[in-house]
């Protein structure tokens, strides 16, 4: 897309737009939020002043209130479009809580209902619409637009509309048609997913060259992103629960639904809470783990990629991969899931040789063109050299996305910076153990055979094809099993080596000759012997919020018990009664009065008048008077008890074939 349209905003008072008081207010009285953050304020106001808007911001930033301000603001409802009709009923309920009047159209509903949310909207009962984006095929559905008042089309996770991202929807490319229906009406698009290419297709798909283009920073310095080499995925996985998250909500992500079972119960046997979540399920057990992750504290959920666009739940503490993700744009919207609150959390993902050469088999094997399989190879690609990079990850990873940085300290490249070797030698001795293999004996075969023999190891497979014999037999003993892995790995990420076939077998490359004959040099990445682990430390195996003095726990805990009971009996995630945030905030201020309570950020009009007494209540020592139960929050077994880890064998070793049971 042409430079020209992108425009970078940072923080800026436009002055003289009318509006502009009506804007913060409404974020003062509704939502209870003493400023606008980032570029929220220009994005509100040139929408409410009728014109057009792009808008890429990470997970986290605050993109709803772009939408939902302008939508109280100008006259008629605000019509959201999203794919997440799973996530719509919490969407509206959040918004109900704040005392916005809110709706939603989507294929759950039965026809009543339907017809009920129709007439708010036409009566103008309404301030946002929520709709699936397949509802706008459907003629009736227009003319049921036609007839109310829209004040503006919001386009939520609008990469949907871009066959080069991941999540493409054929409904969305029918959107281009909303400017050409309703030409006055004020569009809106957003997302946090915001390569080049994907930003080029929103513009032009959507027809929104014309638009105001806000890039905001797409850095989320709260996450810490730490890539480890992969052993024993699910026992290194246990470890680092153990140790830095120890009752804290997370999601681990798996490749393959087999997995995503067999990780969950690996939890749930160490004394974890974990439940699984993958399309193979039926459609009620995933809501219900869903539901169960969204309202519960401090709940696990291993899942496929199917799990989590729109999960907005603030408090994910850690997301972790246990395979390898397929693109660099998937793994920044996945890890992008922790910490929407802005407090510390982690992105963890291990990956091993065995990621390399199942994901080059997938997309050999996959269907599609070749330009698609060469599109899948570059997204590979780029996820690999972010693994295999000795610089910062976030350096990396930003400028994945167009955008500079400097090393920012908070990623395992920075805390303990991986040293770089000279790695042409022994990349020479594998190599020629392929041509060997290939020339003399006609035969081709995995990582495993040939790491075995460069380090001179009798096993039955090598002495059964007398692989002993060959003049490279025990000429890389000098390197550990571990570190010959990495030699593969890294060649293989650097295109100096291929997979092969269905068996995983290694062949040369157009570019491996320039390394045998030592035209070429081979820089590698020296694994750290200690990998990183978090800066900050967190109170041993207590359940701890960060940055809350210690005479203000009691407190916080009570608070949260409290809104644990008002979740439950409302059916809400405890979320949408108030964030953890604004909870700590109240913990640590203790207001005396009504007046004071309301000036706590995310205490907006309408929950201060509907619990300002009960959270009083609560701070005099009380329940919250309205004689509820005991909590009844979930009985979190305390991590680091339970029985010890199952040993299971080291997965790497195997090269099985890629599993068929994915979730793409
Ligand atoms: P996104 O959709 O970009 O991922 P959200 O709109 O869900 O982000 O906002 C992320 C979190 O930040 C939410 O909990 C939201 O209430 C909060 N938030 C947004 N804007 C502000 C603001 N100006 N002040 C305080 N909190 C805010
Ligand atoms: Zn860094």
């Amino acid at each position: 897309m042409a430079q020209a349209d992108v425009e970078v905003v940072v923080d800026m008072d436009v002055e003289g737009a009318p509006e502009a008081g009506e804007a913060v207010q409404v974020l003062r009285r509704v939502f209870g939020y003493d400023a606008f953050r980032g570029s929220q304020q220009e994005i509100i106001e040139h929408v409410i002043g009728g014109g057009d808007a792009v808008v890429l911001m990470p997970t986290g930033g605050g993109k709803s209130l772009c939408y939902q301000i302008p939508s109280l603001v100008r006259s008629g409802v605000g019509v959201v479009i999203s794919p997440l009709i799973a996530l719509m009923q919490d969407q509206v309920d959040a918004l109900r809580a704040l005392g916005v009047r809110a709706g939603f159209l989507n294929s759950t509903q039965d026809l009543e209902e339907r017809r009920l949310v129709e007439a708010e909207f036409l009566s103008g009962e309404l301030d946002l619409l929520y709709l699936a984006p397949e509802r706008l095929r459907v003629e009736q559905t227009l003319n049921l637009l036609d007839r109310g008042k829209i004040s503006l089309f919001a386009i939520d996770e609008a990469h949907c509309v871009a066959q080069w991202g991941h999540d493409f929807r054929p409904d969305y490319l029918a959107l281009s048609m909303l400017h050409e229906r309703w030409p006055e009406v004020p569009r809106i698009a957003l997302t946090a997913t915001a390569t080049e290419a994907t930003h080029g297709e929103i513009s032009s798909r959507l027809r929104m060259a014309d638009a105001r283009h806000f890039v905001a920073s797409f850095d989320r310095p709260n996450i810490q992103y730490r890539i480890a080499t992969k052993s024993e995925p699910k026992r290194q996985l246990l470890e680092l629960l153990r140790a830095e998250h120890p009752g804290d909500a997370g999601i681990v992500y798996c490749l393959s639904r087999a997995s995503v079972e067999k990780t969950a119960q690996f939890l749930v046997d160490n004394g974890i809470e974990a439940v699984p979540y993958h399309a193979g399920l039926d459609a009620r057990t995933r809501a219900a783990n869903q539901a169960r992750f969204l309202r519960e504290d401090g709940l696990v959920v291993v899942a496929t990629i199917a799990f989590g666009m729109g999960i907005d739940k603030p408090d994910v503490r850690f997301v972790a991969h246990l395979d390898l993700p397929k693109s660099v744009e998937g793994y920044y919207q996945e890890t992008g899931r922790a910490g929407r609150d802005g407090q510390p959390s982690t992105a963890w993902l291990a990956y091993g040789l065995q990621d390399v050469v199942q994901q080059r088999k997938m997309i050999d094997g996959s269907e599609g063109d070749e330009a698609h399989r060469r599109r899948l190879s570059a997204h590979l690609d780029a996820m690999l050299a972010l693994c295999e990079t000795v610089q910062c990850r976030r350096v990396r990873l930003l400028a994945y996305f167009g955008q500079e940085s400097t090393p920012c300290g908070n990623c395992d490249t920075c805390l303990v910076p991986p040293q770089t070797w000279d790695g042409t030698v022994p990349a020479q001795k594998l190599l020629s153990t392929v041509v060997r293999l290939q020339r003399e004996r006609g035969q081709k075969f995995g990582a495993g055979q040939l790491i075995d023999i460069l380090m001179g190891k009798k096993t039955a497979k090598v002495i059964q094809f007398d692989h002993d014999q060959l003049s490279v037999f025990g000429v890389g003993a000098d390197l550990r099993e571990a570190e010959w892995r990495g030699v593969v790995r890294q060649l293989l990420a650097q295109g100096l080596l291929a997979v092969e076939g269905d068996y995983g077998t290694l062949v040369l490359t157009d570019t491996s000759g320039e390394v045998l004959r030592g035209a070429r040099e081979v820089p590698m990445r020296r694994e750290p012997e200690k990998p990183a682990r978090a800066a900050r430390s967190k109170a041993s195996g207590k359940r701890a919020p960060v940055d809350l003095p210690e005479e203000a726990l009691p407190v916080f805990e009570a608070l949260r018990g409290w809104r644990g009971r008002t979740a439950k009996e409302q059916g809400v995630p405890a979320y949408v009664i108030f964030h953890d945030a604004t909870l700590r905030e109240i913990a640590t201020a203790r207001p005396a009065t009504v007046a004071a309570l309301g000036a706590v950020n995310g205490v907006g009009e309408n929950k201060l008048a509907k619990y300002g007494e009960q959270i009083l209540d609560v701070l005099a020592g009380g329940d919250g008077g309205d004689g509820a139960e005991a909590p009844a929050g979930p009985a979190a077994a305390p991590a680091g008890r339970g029985t010890a880890p199952e040993p299971e064998p080291a997965d790497e070793e195997a090269l099985p074939e890629p599993p068929d049971d994915i979730d793409w």
